[in-house]
């Protein structure tokens, strides 16, 4: 082995049956091992267990008296953005709403303007620092979102950034195309010319050059339609993209129902849902992603996230990471909202935001628990009896090192 992590206070594997999501009563056990090794060789999990059962012979990483969990895996990100909107958080305070503000030219649009006058250069700069950033809080697989470009030729300029970044920063990085994220000012007039953009230049391009794992669509009130949204996740999928829908944030949109009935990898967002939502995941193979500090920044209700879990869903956390409705990547957060407002347990909040987090990538065989064979990504705390303290001291920074990929950062 390369390198074996010893004397681990406690462990959380999240998973050991090859499992690739956790749902209902499931999401409680994040499969603690206490006083714990795990070996890591060519950057995988190479071995595990407690103590007695130690290897020696390899370089060696004490743990004594802290924790270690996988590595966050966040699937919802818009990372790449050309300008801060602090403006828009200020006219907030004062009273206006987020769609007051995006009828106004705001939001979305207001990000997309910016975009479109910022070279790859330029937007690449602001990506390397804010992916550094969550990194060295644990994030160690990120999704992230076109969707400031509302061009075909920005929103291509967004997948690339995405594409170059994955040189800059160890991070395992999913790119998906959110063309249809706003309709553009002068598309108010004209909404499906350009969905017929979207349709038949932004989907076969950008699968054409590889740019795109994913495909999504913000389907909500004064966004895209349920109509829409189908005949974008269809073509996507003709394209060999699968969906990922932004759904139910401001209403009950349908989003959720027609991102099942299209076998969608996830729908994220959901603070609108109730029994009708509930019942369209049950049995389904779509994960539902919640994005607690966004229901935070824009004062919204959080996400149904209890009554989700104990109807038997899974459900996963992520950032939703954008200059909009979240500045912030810090996945200890999302951990300690889901926890503080939503009435998650720890263990469910450490469960979704990973395991089911590579679920909604389609990655939960490469990575999400720290099981034998997959990736080496993992998260080491300052010393901590367990898991719960992460949410306990939810502002307070107790992540000591990342291992990525077998990589030690800052080694
Ligand atoms: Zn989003």
């Amino acid at each position: 082995m390369d390198l074996i992590l010893k004397n681990i206070g406690r462990l959380y594997q999240v998973a050991r049956q090859g499992e690739s999501r956790k749902t209902g009563l499931e999401m409680q056990d994040a499969c603690e091992i206490s006083h714990a090794w795990v070996g890591i060789s060519n950057g995988k999990i190479a071995g595990l267990g407690t103590m007695d059962s130690c290897p020696d012979g390899a370089k060696v990483l004490d743990c004594a008296g802290r924790i270690v969990f996988p590595g966050y895996v966040d699937s919802h990100t818009h990372l790449i953005f050309a300008a801060t909107r602090e403006g828009e958080f200020v006219d907030r305070i004062r009273g206006l709403s987020y769609e007051e503000i995006a009828r106004k030219g705001g939001g979305i649009l207001n990000s997309a303007r910016k975009l479109q006058l910022a070279s790859e250069d330029e937007l690449l700069e602001g990506a390397i620092a804010r992916a550094w950033e969550i990194l060295h809080m644990g994030t160690t697989t990120v999704e992230i979102k076109s969707g400031y470009g509302l061009t075909v030729k920005d929103e291509l300029k967004m997948l690339r950034v995405a594409r170059k970044l994955e040189a800059h920063v160890p991070l395992r990085i999913r790119r998906t195309l959110l063309g249809a994220h706003a309709l553009p000012m002068d598309y108010r007039e004209k909404r499906e010319d350009f969905v017929q953009m979207v349709l038949k230049e932004m989907i076969p391009q950008a699968a054409e050059e590889g740019l795109a794992h994913f495909v999504d669509v913000f389907c909500d009130r004064g966004f895209f339609t349920v109509d829409e949204t189908e005949r974008i996740i269809q073509k996507g999928a003709d394209y060999g993209l699968k969906a990922k829908i932004h759904a139910n944030q401001l209403d009950h949109s349908g989003g959720v129902q027609v991102g099942v009935k299209n076998g969608a990898l996830s729908v994220d967002h959901l603070e609108c849902v109730g029994e009708a939502e509930i019942q369209a995941l049950q049995g389904s193979a779509t994960m539902p992603v919640l994005l607690p500090s966004a229901a935070f920044f824009l004062r919204a209700p959080y996400q149904p996230a209890r009554e989700m879990i104990d109807a038997g869903l899974g459900v996963a956390l992520a950032s939703d990471y954008n200059p909009g409705s979240t500045p912030t990547g810090n996945m200890n957060f999302e951990v300690a909202l889901a926890c503080i407002r939503m009435r998650m347990l720890p263990q469910e909040a450490l469960v979704a935001a990973t395991l089911n987090g590579a679920y909604a990538l389609d990655l939960a065989a490469e990575c999400g628990s720290i099981e034998v064979g997959k990736s080496a990504d993992l998260v080491i705390t300052d010393r901590m009896e367990s898991f719960d303290l992460i949410p306990y001291f939810f502002a307070k920074n107790q992540i000591h090192q990342v291992v990525v990929k077998g990589k030690v950062m800052g080694e």
